[in-house]
């Protein structure tokens, strides 16, 4: 029998060849300080560097360390569902592989965890590192539109937090494929406490977010959590009807007074305006067709390929 550990620490890791060592050493440094029974799980995202090797190697000669292998890349929030579901520690602790959210504070959240006796504690970033003019904007653009759609503020909410066991089975309770990780994090509700950090600069290799990975990510955020954009089509239907109705009152009564010809202008603005209004609608009840489709597939949310692990079959799964 193995006992069980009192913290999980699941880390991400997607090409992150030069910050895996650096990173665990962190961790494992920090953790030892902390005097408790503690594992950290590393999950390989499906990296085609060395990733893989390294953790492989590190999982070996480290007995507190696990590591697994994703058959390919499923992004990371489905990485961290998969470390998560592996995770035996009675609290479990998720953060970076790229020394972005600093393991030096794991301590300060087992603290708050502590003194406020809550079940979460977030990390806050209070300072959003170094970041490009316009993805400070997308940011702050994307929580503005998610917290008037849904009714969480997520502003400065990050991937680095403590939860406890309770939120832990609540969390697996959530059974959807397309996961938004801080967004559920928040529905679930429970105590939180908050610790804020600064983001400190990437240690090595870049960001593996583009523009369009961005949008598709504010998308489903948005889609996941509100079905408003629906409401609003329907909304938008009505204030039409209203036009409809006056547009046609008087056409009607141009018609029967004799005087119908002119308003060809209106026509084909109207013709312009309401086609791109129709397009936008299906396209906007086709993205929650979509997310339906991919949710009745009901596959897995990551698929395991290898992993170096004391307490499951030590190769493939
Ligand atoms: N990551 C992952 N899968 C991906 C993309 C990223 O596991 O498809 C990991 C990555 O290795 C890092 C963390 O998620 O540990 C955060 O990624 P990144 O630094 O690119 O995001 P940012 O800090 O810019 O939000
Ligand atoms: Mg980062």
């Amino acid at each position: 029998m193995h006992s069980i550990p009192k913290f999980s620490v699941v880390i991400p890791f997607f090409q992150e060849e030069e910050n895996v060592e650096k990173v665990i050493a962190a961790v494992v440094n920090v953790m030892k300080t902390v005097g408790e029974l503690y594992e950290v799980i590393c999950i390989d995202d499906g990296s085609t560097d060395n990733t893989w090797s390294i953790l492989q190697q590190e999982a070996v000669n480290r007995p507190e360390i696990r590591a697994f292998q994703l058959s390919r890349n499923f992004g990371k929030e489905s990485a961290l569902c998969a470390g998560m579901d592996k995770a035996r520690g009675e609290a479990v602790i998720t953060m970076d592989g790229d020394m972005q959210h600093p393991p030096e504070l794991i301590p300060e959240f087992i603290r708050v965890r502590e003194e406020n006796n809550a079940n979460v504690v977030e990390g806050i970033k209070i300072d959003r590192g170094k970041e490009t003019f316009f993805s400070r904007l997308g940011a702050k653009t994307f929580y503005a539109i998610l917290s008037k759609f849904s009714g969480y503020d997520l502003t400065g909410a990050s991937d680095f937090k403590l939860m406890d066991k309770y939120f832990m089975n609540a969390w697996r309770q959530m059974p959807e494929r397309s996961i938004f990780f801080r967004g559920m994090c928040a529905w679930l509700g429970f105590k939180h406490a908050e610790v804020p950090f600064e983001v400190a600069p990437r240690k090595k290799g870049k960001t593996k977010w583009s523009f369009f990975s961005l949008i598709k990510f504010a998308l489903s955020g948005v889609t996941a959590f509100s079905s408003l954009p629906l409401h609003i089509i329907t909304i938008s239907g009505f204030i039409f009807l209203i036009f409809a109705v006056i547009l046609g009152a008087q056409t009607l009564y141009n018609k029967l007074a004799g005087i119908a010809v002119s308003g060809f202008a209106t026509v084909i603005l109207l013709l312009l305006i309401i086609g791109s209004l129709l397009m936008i609608g299906i396209g906007i009840t086709g993205e929650y067709i979509s997310r339906i489709y991919n949710e009745v597939k009901m596959r897995p949310r990551y698929i395991v390929s290898q992993s170096v692990d004391k307490y499951g079959s030590n190769s493939e799964e």
